[in-house]
């Protein structure tokens, strides 16, 4: 049995898998201090004969295991977690191997292996949802350097008649200060689920994303982007992305069609937990 463990800022999902990787049991754990949540987590899978286990956990976190900080939750505001030994608390538990990531990263791997990037060697997995998040594929392995990827913190260009400060501790007016869930009722009153299909504040939504595609595309050039996360629930955003996002390439770069290019996930809410579950079974 393999193990799988999405590790988000509210939420923890945790999977029970069996060897053709088909899910048998699972839990929703919120998200409190590490003591507590933890304590949930153990309870879940000590009830399983696990073989592995795999972790893509909210960051950013320590993924250089030549670094002290290898396994490590590092700078966040969540109470409790920064510079919290996560991967180790879950070694001194489960003696097996621990596949460990970031949650993007997982969800970019399982939409590659099994979702809406199937049959691609690279792919990039944003998430719009709390935060704006990204994880990267590049020949078919999670792409790490110095460190993951932090793609939601990019700079974007402001939008002229946009006066927002932006929600970002750390930078305020970053693309996740700007364009993130909490954005847009930050801006209008009224939370990213109930505001009207025809509010302006989608077109400005869909510009600052855009914009992020735009220089993941110019950076990297992924085969495809999937997007997933909250506020991509909106069908429509999509289309508005897809536009802008034509247009600000204004024809410099050939790209597939934008409606294959800019997708969205095709494991809804399950492309983490089933690239952690992928990254046990190599593990
Ligand atoms: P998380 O990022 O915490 O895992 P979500 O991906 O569900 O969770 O993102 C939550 C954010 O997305 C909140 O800011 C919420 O208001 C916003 N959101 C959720 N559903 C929608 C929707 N259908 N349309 C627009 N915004 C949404
Ligand atoms: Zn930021």
């Amino acid at each position: 049995m393999y193990g799988a463990i999405e590790a988000g800022g509210t939420k923890f999902v945790c999977a029970v898998a069996d060897d053709t990787l088909k899910i048998i049991d699972s839990v929703s754990i919120p998200t409190r201090t590490p003591a507590e949540t933890l304590a949930d987590v153990f309870q879940f899978f000590d009830q399983y004969e696990l073989t592995a286990m795999g972790i893509g956990s909210f960051g950013p976190i320590g993924i250089d295991p030549k670094k002290d900080s290898y396994g490590y939750v590092l700078a966040t505001p969540k109470p409790g977690w920064s510079e919290y030994d996560f991967l180790g608390n879950m070694k001194a538990h489960y003696n097996i191997p621990i596949a460990w990531t970031t949650d993007v990263n997982a969800a970019a791997y399982g939409e590659l292996k099994q979702g809406a990037a199937q049959g691609k060697d690279s792919c990039i997995y944003l998430t719009v949802g709390t935060g704006i998040g990204g994880g990267v594929v590049i020949n078919g392995e999670i792409f790490s350097g110095i460190s993951h990827p932090e793609m939601g913190h990019i700079r974007v260009k402001r939008a002229t008649e946009d006066t927002y400060v932006g929600t970002c501790p750390y930078h305020k007016d970053c693309l996740e200060g700007l364009a993130a869930g909490p954005s847009l009722e930050a801006r209008t009153g009224i939370k990213g689920q109930e505001l009207p299909q025809d509010h302006p504040i989608w077109e400005l939504q869909a510009y600052y994303i855009a914009q992020a595609l735009m220089n993941y595309t110019l950076t990297l050039a992924p085969e495809v982007i999937v997007l997933g996360g909250g506020v991509m629930n909106q069908d429509h955003l999509l289309h508005k992305i897809r536009q802008q996002f034509v247009e600000q390439m204004a024809g410099y770069m050939e790209t597939p069609e934008a409606s294959e290019y800019i997708v969205r996930w095709g494991l809804p809410n399950k492309s983490g937990v089933i690239g952690c579950l992928l990254l046990a079974k190599e593990a």
